[in-house]
């Protein structure tokens, strides 16, 4: 089984790969629309989650209070998509960029045999032929390997159960019933 400095090692060396030949690659700093559309509420492994949260104890407590507060409102949304409780929407950045999980390091560079590409933007593109020389990494092969990691959390799960969300939400305000029940 690989380790999870593994697995980032080898999505790191296939994106390398495809941005040295592709030098205007769109994927950059500021472009969120990717963030702004997830399908889904985030899954991530206890591994991910590790790193995610040593990410998160390192955010000022102000921004940890509104990524929790962003969470609680999240487990009552029943529309998709999502817009990422991660991202910093005033300067469209991730606010554990280094520390994200494996689907946004792979989102724009990896395909699923099933889903295709994720992102439009690309995916446009490619229908422009302008990306035919793209080696895709290959998504499928990655979700093998997150799998044998054991099994994967909803984002708001994890977070309900870390003292620090819980310690970052003012006591004196009403509390989403859901980080109640959830410890
Ligand atoms: S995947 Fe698409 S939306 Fe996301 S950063 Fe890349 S180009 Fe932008
Ligand atoms: S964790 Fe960061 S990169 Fe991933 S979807 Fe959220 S804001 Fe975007």
């Amino acid at each position: 089984m690989m380790t999870l400095t593994e697995l980032h090692a080898d999505i790191d060396k296939r994106v390398e790969l495809i941005r040295a030949d592709h030098p205007d690659w769109l994927c950059r700093s500021g472009c969120d629309g990717c963030c702004h559309r997830l399908a889904e509420i985030p899954q991530l492994t206890e591994a991910e989650w590790t790193l995610l949260r040593d990410g998160l104890s390192l955010l000022p407590q102000d921004a940890l209070q509104t990524i929790c507060r962003e969470v609680a409102t999240l487990v009552e949304q029943a529309s998709r998509p999502i817009v990422c409780p991660l991202l910093d929407q005033s300067t469209g950045t991730c606010r554990v960029y280094f520390h994200r999980p494996i689907a946004c390091r792979t989102y724009g560079f990896f395909v699923q045999r099933d889903k295709g590409l994720y992102c439009k933007d690309i995916e446009a593109q490619v229908e422009n032929g302008v990306l035919n020389d793209v080696v895709w990494g290959n998504h499928d092969a990655i979700d093998q390997q997150l799998k044998c990691m054991g099994e994967a959390r909803e984002l708001t799960l994890w977070l309900a159960d870390w003292q620090g969300c819980q310690s970052s939400v003012d006591p004196q305000e009403p509390l989403n019933p859901y980080f109640r029940m959830a410890k």
